[in-house]
């Protein structure tokens, strides 16, 4: 919803941008509005309080680095001081996270396409594609012979190359997102990964890639959606040296191609790009690589700048003298995607509230929280950490999790919650993750406990585990789950239609019907978990031969 004044909202990133390295004056207001929701509430109550702050139209769209989202981020401060947590940042309740913004510049984006008869087509911005500078430059302008490679996979464990016997130096990479579904769905979500294709593309001396869509991201990605907010804002984190972090480097921009075009990239080539299509679409196949005839120029820029943005991080001792050294860390994302400025332009409702995406996961744990407090304490100490740019890549869970406020290797499990989409009444819980590590089994006798079932991964084509914060701690080998109100009940319908109506959309606002008592129920599970994995005597561990043990935490 939108009911402010658009110049206000244009200048609230350039107002934010001044003051963004200097440490946040408390907000009273944020402040007084925890209090009042901190009062004696019903859990249903809080929950509902905590989202009405939270995506409240003054909070902007909490993209991270902008005042609505440090508004929010003070908040979630005094709801952790109330709910009687110490702080845990590196600042007080703030661990400030360097991020790299960079706002692309429209009118420097350009593709053209050279046949091998030397004919040039040059094609459209957003008509036609997409560009996405790397963030290591000002801009950039290639101009190189293409490869096609596929989907870009190198799984050497499982015996596939998408690479194999081709020269990638100095070229542009091209290939299929995803990545082949004769993977298990998880590994598919690890290895077709824009960042891990990106980091094999740069490791073979490629310059750029081009993405394409098979049918199956097609229709789950239309064009019209894809291309609906081109200014939005990419970033990443600098590290304490001051380097940005970057998947890919060598890679100087990449770009993704609308299927109508593709064809051009492939003609004269060896084979069709209808062929591929038609392989890349087919079951348990995967189009094998070969050299294009036709080069392709790329070129566009970004307008970059440094801020910072906090995670608000809490912590709950641990009772036990050894146990309390090992910390279990609850995450969930306070940012969401801000503004759409393309939108206020055209005089529409331009603004991200994100009620479900994430103010919902937040105030479940700050209910999660509010309980742990209740009782004795746990065993283990909880760290409870409201994340930033998460909608930027991850960014704020990434940080913390190679940067954490406690020593590294005593962070032992993960637990997260990203958009419980609560608009059913659910009878069942999906732990994604949880037939990865010990916290499966800790997961499913909690679930059980609270007289419901855990149910398994509902949707294994999206490939979720790799998609939230949670991911950015099973990289540095933490065990993790993520998780979210099942499907039965008539929550897979429910849940289909927020996806195609209101996901990373405006109306994701306080207009939905968010079912609190039903919020309340979900969040007594999750503190049934949390308490169980922290009180649990054995550390947690990956299962014996887990794909993503060995992959991140193998010796
Ligand atoms: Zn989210």
């Amino acid at each position: 919803m939108l009911k402010r004044n658009n110049a206000f909202l244009a200048g609230a990133w350039l107002a934010l941008s001044a003051c963004a390295n200097i440490a946040a004056p408390v907000d009273p207001a944020a402040v007084a509005a925890a209090a009042i929701v901190s009062g004696k509430l019903t859990e249903a109550a809080r929950i509902e309080g905590d989202v009405a702050y939270l995506a409240d139209d003054a909070r902007e769209g909490r993209e991270a680095g902008t005042r609505g989202y440090e508004s929010a981020a003070h908040y979630v401060a005094a709801r952790f001081a109330a709910i009687g947590l110490e702080p845990a940042g590196d600042d007080g309740w703030f661990q400030q996270v360097p991020l790299r913004a960079a706002t692309p510049v429209l009118e420097a984006a350009a593709v053209s396409i050279t046949d091998a008869g030397g004919e040039t087509t040059t094609l459209t911005h957003l008509d036609d594609f997409r560009v996405f500078p790397s963030l290591d430059a000002a801009s950039f302008d290639i101009n190189a012979p293409a490869v096609f490679v596929g989907f870009g996979v190198y799984a050497p464990d499982a015996g596939h190359d998408d690479y194999e016997g081709l020269d990638l130096n100095g070229k542009i990479a091209v290939y299929f997102q995803g990545a082949p579904d004769f993977f298990d769905s998880e590994q598919r979500a690890h290895f077709g990964s824009g960042g891990a294709k990106s980091k094999e593309a740069a490791a073979r001396g490629a310059i750029g890639t081009i993405s394409l869509m098979n049918s199956e991201r097609q229709q789950r990605t239309p064009w019209e959606r894809f291309i609906a907010n081109p200014s939005r804002i990419s970033m990443t984190w600098v590290s304490p040296d001051g380097r940005a972090d970057i998947s890919g480097p060598g890679i100087r921009g990449s770009a993704v191609l609308h299927p109508d075009k593709a064809e051009m990239l492939f003609e004269g080539a060896a084979r069709t790009y209808s062929e591929m299509l038609a392989e890349a679409d087919e079951e348990g196949v995967a189009p094998s690589g070969f050299d294009l005839a036709v080069t392709v120029s790329m070129a566009g820029a970004i307008s970059r700048r440094d801020v910072t943005s906090p995670n608000i991080a809490g912590v709950i001792s641990g009772a036990d003298p050894v146990l309390k050294h090992e910390y279990v860390v609850l995450t969930a994302h306070l940012d969401h995607t801000g503004v759409n400025q393309r939108l206020v332009d055209e005089g529409k409702d331009g603004l991200h509230n994100g009620a479900m995406d994430n103010a919902l996961g937040v105030a479940t744990m700050l209910e999660v929280a509010n309980q742990l407090t209740q009782g004795e304490p746990p065993a283990r100490s909880i760290i409870v950490l409201a994340v930033t740019a998460e909608e930027k890549g991850l960014l704020g869970a990434d940080y913390f999790a190679h940067f954490p406020t406690v020593a590294k290797e005593n962070i032992v499990a993960n637990v997260n919650l990203d958009m419980p989409v609560m608009l059913h009444s659910f009878n069942d819980i999906v732990a994604f993750g949880a037939e990865h590590s010990s916290l499966g089994p800790i997961a499913d006798a909690a679930v059980a406990a609270a007289g419901l079932k855990l149910s398994p991964d509902p949707f294994p084509q999206l490939g979720v585990f790799t998609r939230s914060d949670h991911y950015r701690f099973v990289e540095q080998g933490v065990p993790a789950v993520y998780l979210f109100p099942g499907f039965g009940n008539g929550g897979e319908e429910k849940f289909n239609q927020f996806m195609a109506e209101h996901y990373h959309k405006p109306s994701d606002d306080l207009s939905l019907p968010i079912l609190y008592d039903d919020a309340a129920r979900f969040a007594d599970v999750n503190y049934r978990i949390a308490l169980a994995i922290a009180q649990s005597p054995v550390r947690p561990f990956w299962n014996e031969g887990d794909f993503f043990g060995d992959l991140f935490a193998g010796e």
